[in-house]
């Protein structure tokens, strides 16, 4: 083997054969454990190895990572072979070269199986050393020149593997970066065209308001100031729904269960809309809620007054009717309209955060958070929200809250 005209110069049909099949399985893979899986087998049919250990340099010194092992003969004491192989690994990256560790010469007294020897190969990958393949013969033979030929061809097709790898890694974390900044990009523009909306007309109507060459009779001041207490209390809404929602993300939103009536919670729901929205019709039946359930009464109110306000907008004109039906150790409270409905597609994504059915909330302003809110405290509630729909019909919200046990109703301080 002293003048070698070309890598592949040496090879038997066979171990040419493995080689191009093993260059098959590199142009292929899909994921590094399968793609090693195969190599190692046809490595198998023309290389002698008891185990095999593909390690990876990770971020900082020395933070070998094994990313694959495979102990395919004799002696199968791999955890221990992992050491061993990182000790040879190690050399190899630190070096550069390839490294070969044999056993010292042989001790009669001593298991054959005991003695090691070792192959490490360094791996290259975007001009780098990014890990190491390591062979391991549990008893010898020796690693003829030949063998090492041949390993290092299989450690070339790896190393391909590996870069591969890399560059796939590299990118989804590239689309990863992209996709997150696009994200915040995006909200931060939706919450700042919200924000600016409401203070747009403050800032508009008060200004009108202090031009020291207008007068305005009453009916228009009363008008004005009308405006801008809605808009006002529409941005500290705004501001509220954005702090409850990422309170909820980070679970720092505290929430005070207590064991209260469902009938008496439903009944505050039920004239405070009435004071709030002169036109609305809301049918009730609250016969069967007279039962108890764990609830905070301001975070019920919560997801309740979103649930009405959601149908105020996307119903308009439609009655909207209130039931109560117990169901599976608690109660269910639907909350039905006769609106245009929702479309089967939007289902899935409508208690997602910032999700807007896109069509029909086009006129209607919004954020996309009330839902993610009401879902979240819910669950906060150990209850659960769904909603049926069906356009041209209507939609209909059923939240199931569980019953509280008799013997919990004494407890005031239920704290979730
Ligand atoms: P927002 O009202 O700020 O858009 P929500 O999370 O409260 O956010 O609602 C998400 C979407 O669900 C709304 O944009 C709307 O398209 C749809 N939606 C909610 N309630 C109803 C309803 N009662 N009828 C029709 N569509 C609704």
């Amino acid at each position: 083997m002293a003048d070698q005209p070309g890598p592949a110069a040496g090879l038997r049909p066979n171990e040419l054969e493995a080689m191009y099949a093993i260059s098959r399985v590199v142009a292929r893979a899909e994921d590094i454990d399968s793609a090693m899986d195969e190599i190692t087998q046809h490595t198998r049919a023309v290389f002698i190895f008891d185990s095999a250990v593909l390690y990876r340099l990770q971020a900082g010194p020395d933070q070998l990572e094994p990313l694959f092992a495979r102990v395919v003969g004799r002696g199968r004491s791999a955890p221990a072979d992992l050491v061993w192989g990182e000790v040879a690994a190690k050399q190899a990256l630190e070096t550069g070269q390839m490294v070969i560790q044999e056993a010292e010469a042989q001790d009669a007294e001593r298991d054959r199986l005991d003695e090691h020897f070792y192959l490490a190969l360094p791996m290259m990958a975007g001009g780098r050393i990014t890990g190491a393949l390591v062979f391991i013969r549990f008893g010898g033979p020796s690693y003829s020149s030949e063998q090492i030929n041949l390993a290092s061809f299989i450690a070339t097709h790896v190393s391909q593997l590996f870069e591969r790898q890399l560059l796939v890694e590299r990118v989804a974390n590239l689309e990863a970066e992209r996709r997150l900044t696009r994200l915040q990009d995006e909200f931060i523009a939706m919450v700042s065209h919200e924000l600016l909306t409401p203070l747009g007309f403050i800032k508009g109507y008060t200004t009108t308001l202090l031009r020291k060459d207008a007068a305005w009779d009453e009916k228009t001041l009363l008008e004005f100031l009308q405006i801008i207490d809605e808009e006002s209390d529409r941005l500290s809404e705004l501001i509220e729904n954005l702090l409850d929602s990422s309170r909820l993300q980070s679970g720092t939103l505290r929430i005070e269960l207590k064991p209260l009536l469902l009938a008496d919670l439903l009944g505050d729901i039920l004239s405070r809309v009435q004071t709030r929205y002169n036109n609305l019709r809301m049918e009730a039946d609250l016969s069967q809620a007279e039962i108890p359930v764990a609830a905070d009464a301001k975070r019920f109110g919560q997801i309740m007054d979103n649930l009405i306000a959601n149908a105020v907008k996307y119903a308009p004109g439609s009655d909207l009717r209130l039931w109560v039906v117990p169901a599976e150790g608690g109660a269910e409270i639907h909350l039905a309209d006769s609106g245009p409905g929702i479309a089967p597609e939007h289902l899935p994504n409508l208690f997602k955060r910032f999700y807007r059915v896109p069509e029909r909330s086009g006129g209607v302003r919004g954020t996309g958070l009330g839902l993610f809110i009401c879902e979240q405290l819910v669950h906060a509630h150990h209850g659960t929200i769904r909603v049926e729909s069906e356009p041209g019909r209507g939609t209909t919200f059923v939240l199931w809250l569980p019953i509280v046990p008799p013997n919990h109703l004494n407890d005031e301080d239920d704290h979730a």
